[in-house]
């Protein structure tokens, strides 16, 4: 047996003591929220750090993704990918937007492009794709089809933070980017999100958006909501920026020793990057298929009964929950290789404080039958 318990990742933690200045900054200026020092600096920060023009932070991704919506006046049906967390279509639902399912590329797992147009319809106004464990979609094909539709693309981007490709940030690409800084994130802020957009009149839209509306004391101009990040969260994420870096640095050396240990374990399929320049080693997905002695589950049950808690990360897919299933476009036989990746896939435990002896003791699990 394994001494601790090993997850599929841990939020890293900056030490205690390096936040107290930050939160004596906060009970010096009595600025709790709505704007505050530290979140303007956060946002500029971010921008920065990213390589992108404007960020709008968010009490967390899933409202950004709302807003995002909102902003743009998505209406009607939205392409999107089964294989994501559930809140990706939720946001749709929420805005009372039709999810149209689109079939995910077996080698990237994201949304597949050449299944796009068949779903295109009068009423599709948007496309919604996922970045999924960071790995680029194919940004080009899907710009293409949505220059020659006339439609939005809203990435959801809740894993791709820091990914870039070879012309920069990852982020840049479609009319909106949205991120999610929840604990359990490669960057993380408690909870928190962000939207990130290409102007300023957008950036001002969306920031009037998260905060009800409200243009000014007593001019409000759009039914928004509450999406503000307060003070505290936005303090974290300006310490987290601090040791970003080296927390990469460190999911970087945990990716190469997985890949080294398991490439050649038959019937373990690594899920190899799309296309990026800098990764940012947010997951470590394997597929397991017939050719392994065990199957996903009992390999799943194998490493949960060693304290090794791996997740199936995304079974089950969004389109079999009861709220999206009767959908025509839900059904089975439209998604094949989503519902075949969903009964295959574990992603394995990365983040910076696993330690070296963890990790053999998870790759000696995986190698012997
Ligand atoms: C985490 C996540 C979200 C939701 O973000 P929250 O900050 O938890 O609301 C949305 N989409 C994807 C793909 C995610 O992984």
């Amino acid at each position: 047996m394994s001494k601790k318990p090993i997850y599929v990742t841990q939020p890293y933690l900056p030490p205690l003591e390096e936040f107290i200045p930050y939160l004596q900054k906060i009970w010096d200026n009595k600025f709790l929220t709505n704007g505050g020092p530290m979140h303007e600096q956060l946002e500029a920060a971010l921008s920065d750090y990213l390589g992108v023009e404007h960020v709008a932070l968010f009490n967390n991704g899933t409202i950004a993704l709302l807003t995002a919506l909102q902003a743009l006046r998505v209406t009607g049906e939205v392409i999107t990918t089964p294989y994501s967390f559930v809140a990706t279509a939720h946001s749709l639902l929420w805005n009372g937007i039709k999810p149209i399912f689109v079939d995910i590329d077996p080698h990237t797992l994201n949304l597949d492009p050449e299944k796009i147009e068949a779903a295109i319809t009068p009423q599709t106004t948007a496309i919604m794709p996922v970045h999924c464990y960071g790995n680029p979609c194919d940004v080009d094909a899907i710009q293409k089809i949505a220059d020659n539709y006339n439609l939005r693309v809203i990435y959801d981007a809740a894993h791709a933070f820091g990914v870039e490709d070879a012309g920069g940030s990852i982020l840049r690409h479609g009319d909106l980017s949205v991120l999610s800084f929840h604990a359990t994130k490669v960057f993380n802020t408690f909870e928190g999100g962000a939207i990130v957009c290409p102007d300023a009149k957008t950036k001002k839209r969306i920031d009037q958006l998260k905060n009800f509306g409200f243009v000014d004391e007593v001019t409000v101009v759009a039914p928004g909501i509450n999406g503000k990040m307060s003070e505290v969260n936005a303090a974290f994420g300006l310490l987290q920026l601090q040791h970003i870096d080296h927390a990469l640095e460190r999911r970087r050396e945990i990716d190469q020793f997985y890949r080294l240990q398991l490439h050649d374990v038959p019937g373990i399929r690594l899920v190899n990057s799309a296309g990026q320049t800098t990764a940012n080693y947010s997951y470590f997905p394997i597929l397991v298929d017939a050719d392994y002695p065990l199957n996903r589950d009992a390999l799943y049950q194998k490493l949960k009964d060693n304290n090794v808690f791996a997740r199936r990360y995304f079974y089950p897919l969004i389109s079999n929950f009861p709220m999206y299933r009767g959908m025509s476009s839900a059904q089975h036989n439209n998604l094949p290789i989503a519902n075949l990746v969903a009964e295959q896939i574990i992603c394995l435990p990365i983040y910076p404080a696993l330690e070296n002896e963890q990790l053999s003791w998870v790759a000696d699990l995986l190698q012997e039958h």
